[in-house]
């Protein structure tokens, strides 16, 4: 419990406490049937009119406010663990004698303080909050402690309301413990971003790249081909296309394994990878052992031109492969650049299909252009 709550709740208490006082006092004469629990009050004998009797069985016993707060002090305790203490430097009743914390607090209030209230930690362990303000003598108090030369309106004592165990928090650690919760909440959220954030990466990685070469993949070609044709067609630039597909690739396979054939076309992947890093310039998978390379602002010339180095580079790479003409892999590419025959972008694929069947008709390993 933080300390100012601790006040607060013990103070609403004494605050009860007075008011339920001043409400008896206020009535001069309070009386209940008298029973087991509420005898006649000793401290009332010399008044004439302490006890009224009703009838044979009810006889009424007058309940001054000290009688009041004790028994208000014994059920607070029985059902809530809070303990009121009425008490005074000068008692009439024994039990009513202060401790040594009750003394030090009257003394203050006898010095001008209002209120004290603080925390402490008993001998079981467990921790109280134990709060204490002044008693003003009212009328009423003077039927008893006026022979004590108490006027109305003195502090005649106090009353100190115990909480019962409570665990002080700091104000500090209050703090401390908000902002680590805070704390913990931001990097919670922060690392649930951070996770979403990869996981939809991933998933959009996993969509336009292809898994076993790592460049992207015929979905990306696709929507990127299109894209590339309205741009260099609003721009009046040239667009070049080339299909690479690898020459009797079914054979590598049939002869090294299909795991062999996996890593051949890797390895091709690569190389086109490194040869289309100019400025818009990209390749992708197609599918099976067929790559496409799209080559915006690029005219047929220039296309092929790449288009000779990438067969080149496949050539020179010397994948060893014993069905082929020349020992190695190779790659028959064919070329196609927009012209005005051509209407959009799947003519020119069409276009760029037909240059690389006669590439491979006409003994593989070489560009053709449409
Ligand atoms: P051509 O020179 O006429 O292109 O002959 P080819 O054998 O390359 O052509 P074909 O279309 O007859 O065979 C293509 C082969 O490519 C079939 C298959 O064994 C191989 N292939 C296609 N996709 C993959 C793949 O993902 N991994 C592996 N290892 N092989 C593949
Ligand atoms: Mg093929
Ligand atoms: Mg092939």
């Amino acid at each position: 419990m933080r300390t100012d709550v601790a006040f607060e709740s013990a103070r609403a208490l004494y605050q009860n406490i007075v008011l339920t006082r001043h409400w008896n006092a206020t009535h001069g004469k309070v009386y209940v049937p008298v029973s087991d629990h509420t005898l006649p009050n000793p401290y009332l004998a010399d008044i004439p009119e302490r006890d009224v009797h009703i009838d044979a069985d009810t006889q009424l016993t007058m309940i001054n406010p000290a009688y009041m707060t004790r028994q208000l002090s014994e059920l607070a305790q029985l059902d809530t663990g809070v303990n009121f203490h009425i008490t005074s430097l000068n008692p009439l009743r024994p039990e009513n004698a202060p401790d040594s914390w009750e003394i030090e607090a009257l003394q203050r209030f006898e010095n001008g303080m209002n209120e004290v209230g603080e925390f402490f930690a008993r001998d079981d362990g467990q921790t109280r909050f134990r709060y204490m303000a002044p008693l003003i003598t009212e009328q009423a108090c003077l039927a008893c402690h006026g022979q004590q030369g108490y006027q109305q309106g003195d502090i005649r004592g106090g009353i100190s309301v115990t909480l019962p165990h409570v665990t002080p928090i700091p104000l500090i650690g209050l703090i401390s413990s908000h902002l680590a919760i805070a704390a913990a909440g931001s990097v919670l959220v922060i690392s649930l971003g951070r996770m979403f954030h990869r996981s939809h990466e991933v998933l959009r990685h996993q969509a336009i790249v292809d898994s076993l070469t790592n460049i992207p993949n015929r979905r990306f070609f696709n929507a990127q081909i299109i894209e590339e044709y309205r741009r260099t067609l609003r721009e009046q630039q040239p667009l070049s296309l080339a299909i690479i597909d690898i020459d009797h690739f079914k054979q590598f396979n049939d002869h090294f394994g299909h795991q062999a054939g996996d890593h051949c076309l890797v390895k091709i992947a690569q190389l086109l990878s490194q040869l289309t890093r100019r400025g818009g310039d990209f390749c992708a998978r197609y599918g099976g052992e067929e790559f496409v390379i799209v080559l915006p602002n690029t005219t047929l010339q220039g296309a092929v031109l790449i288009a000779e180095k990438i067969r080149q580079a496949v050539e020179q790479a010397e994948i060893h492969h014993p069905d082929s003409d020349t020992g190695v892999i190779t790659i028959s590419i064919g070329v196609a650049t927009r012209h005005t025959d051509i209407t959009d972008e799947d003519d020119l694929l069409r276009q760029a299909d037909k240059a690389l069947y006669r590439a491979k008709a006409a003994g593989r390993n070489r560009v053709e252009i449409y």
